[in-house]
């Protein structure tokens, strides 16, 4: 959710403004809505709220898809079991970027909200923040292990619980949330490329227990401002592919139709602190591989 910490920090707004089109002006059919509510009751309380109605029934319609951003009626993906371990020690050609020990490896603007306790690195859940690795990357293989917290059930709304990210160049996200038994609009669960694709199945672990993603990336190029090759995405979520060389077509935004803005060949990589009260997310064992170009 919400834009890339570099789409601001780096002068790309004023692109990202001028390429972007226009929002549709549509409202919420007040009978559909009545319709979903009771197709779902634990919907209810947050689409009570009538900006998150509108922005899971009223965004704009995505590029050759039946579906808006964001929409909460796409068909939620048929949950996987996998078991409770994640067998990715870091391989000897990996980069470590967090072992347990300290976080020298990156920073941020909020970098003090987050904090290293028993070889775990926790958000501090009270600022909308991201810490960034000091390197850059473009073509890389990612490892990161997670885990979302213990919480009351039903949230208030499905993407205050557990919600964080792994942002690869700052910009292009892989939503992090509990989405195990936690029905959200599907382009923004776990495993899914926020508001754009869903995964290819929900192979989510209840809150408290450990997860694992294992991502490729492929950057995208760019000949002057055009895309010439859109950045690519596979993913593997606790040992199931749930993003299978996906295209993307922008950088993460929320409740719109992404688009690109040209941007450097190599980012830092980000981790997203959601910042909503008490919901706190863990990580450890996270470690990176340059790939050659793709
Ligand atoms: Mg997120």
């Amino acid at each position: 959710m919400r834009r890339g910490f570099l789409a601001a920090s780096v002068g790309l707004a004023a692109l990202c403004s001028l390429a972007a089109p226009l929002l549709a002006q549509e409202t919420v059919d007040p009978a559909e809505l009545q319709r979903i509510i009771a197709q779902h009751p634990n919907w209810a309380k947050w689409l009570a709220d009538p900006e998150l109605a509108k922005l899971t029934l009223a965004s704009p319609k995505m590029p050759n898809s039946q579906w808006r951003a964001d929409d909460i009626r796409r068909p939620q993906p048929v949950h996987v079991a996998t078991g409770t371990t994640c067998p990715a020690p870091p391989p000897s050609d990996a980069e470590v970027l967090f072992d347990g020990k300290n976080l020298d490896k990156w920073t941020g603007d909020h970098f003090s909200e987050w904090t290293v306790k028993d070889g775990v690195l926790t958000t501090g859940a009270r600022v909308y923040n991201f810490i960034k690795t000091k390197q850059s990357y473009g073509d890389v293989q990612v490892h990161v292990e997670w885990k979302t917290p213990l919480q009351p059930k039903p949230p208030l709304n499905p993407q205050y619980w557990g919600n964080s990210g792994v942002f690869l160049m700052g910009l292009y996200e892989i939503q992090i949330l509990d989405s195990y038994k936690n029905e959200t609009y599907p382009d923004g669960q776990a495993g899914a490329i926020y508001s754009q694709t869903p995964p290819l199945v929900n192979a989510s672990r209840p809150e408290g227990v450990w997860q694992c993603y294992d991502i490729v990336f492929r950057a995208p190029h760019f000949s002057g401002n055009s895309v010439t090759q859109p950045a690519r995405i596979t993913l593997i979520h606790n040992g199931v592919l749930v993003q299978d060389n996906t295209a993307l077509i922008g950088a993460t935004v929320h409740g719109e139709v992404a688009h690109y803005a040209p941007h450097a060949a190599e980012l830092p990589l980000a981790l997203q602190d959601h910042g909503n009260p008490d919901s706190h997310v863990s990580f450890r064992n996270v470690w990176v591989r340059r790939l050659n170009p793709g």
